[in-house]
């Protein structure tokens, strides 16, 4: 099937490894021209060289003005950007009364200001020319919150409200915003989390962990010219996890 986006600029956030790089790799497997962003400059460059990534643009997305600094250059260098995904590292684990105001400050920058900044810098050149694709890379928080992440819980199911927001102000200029909410997925942070065999087990039907890739796959068709009128969702790819609808 041809996704229809060759040719395409498409920026990857966050995108050195696991989630962020399987959608990178993806989408230049299907002739977008791809660049990625994460924090460490090096492990940057080398996935960017593995992958075939066009720009590696460094950037801490924790930092008040990261994302906007990064999306600057890509739009100087490229003229603009057709498809955004918007990802970050994970937020401070911790339950309410473990998390101080500053943990809440980190995940508020890191999970949604970075993707407020991102698309501000994106959002004219689409509207300009009249088709955009903005991916929001969250969690199954966002919809069914999970133990002791309360701050993923709070602030990924602002970024739902977001994107339906722009999905109603923006659909007209032929621009779609959708969110993937991934489950357990094959990454580094699985293991950061401390995340057992039994768990999976217990809560995932489909009994296995996603691979990174089939986040990629799902990605890459949001982004295609044949989801055009797939808009405003949020999309669970959680091994059937979730119980609400
Ligand atoms: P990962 O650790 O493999 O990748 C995280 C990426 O973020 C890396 O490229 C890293 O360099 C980059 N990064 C971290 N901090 C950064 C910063 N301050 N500025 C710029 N880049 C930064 O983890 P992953 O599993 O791919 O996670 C990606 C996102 O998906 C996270 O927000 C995570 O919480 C979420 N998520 C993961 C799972 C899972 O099971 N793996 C499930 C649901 C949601």
């Amino acid at each position: 099937m041809d996704l229809g986006i060759k040719g395409k600029r498409a920026w990857v956030m966050a995108a050195s490894s696991g989630i962020g790089k399987a959608i990178a790799k993806e989408l230049i497997k299907e002739g977008a021209r791809v660049a990625i962003s994460a924090r460490n400059p090096e492990t940057l460059q080398k996935t960017a060289d593995e992958i075939g990534a066009e720009l590696a643009i460094p950037a801490n997305f924790l930092k008040p003005g990261g994302a906007t600094a990064a999306g600057s250059e890509i739009v100087a260098r490229w003229g603009g950007v057709d498809i955004l995904v918007t990802n970050a590292g994970g937020p401070p684990k911790g339950g309410f009364l473990d998390i101080g105001t500053d943990g809440w400050q980190v995940g508020f920058q890191g999970l949604f200001l970075s993707a407020v900044e991102a698309m501000q810098v994106v959002l004219p050149g689409m509207k300009e020319s009249k088709w955009g694709r903005v991916i929001y890379i969250t969690s199954i928080a966002a919809k069914e919150p999970i133990g002791k992440l309360t701050v993923s819980n709070g602030i990924r199911a602002g970024i739902l409200g977001l994107m339906k927001s722009v999905s109603h102000e923006c659909a007209s200029y032929g621009i779609t915003f959708n969110s993937i909410l991934p489950g357990y997925t094959a990454t580094e942070r699985l293991k950061e989390l401390g995340v057992t065999n039994d768990e999976i087990a217990r809560n995932v039907p489909a009994k296995r962990l996603a691979q990174p890739e089939e986040v990629g796959q799902l990605c890459a068709f949001l982004a295609s010219d044949r989801a055009g009128y797939l808009n405003g969702q949020a999309i669970a790819l959680d091994g059937g996890q979730t119980h609400g609808l």
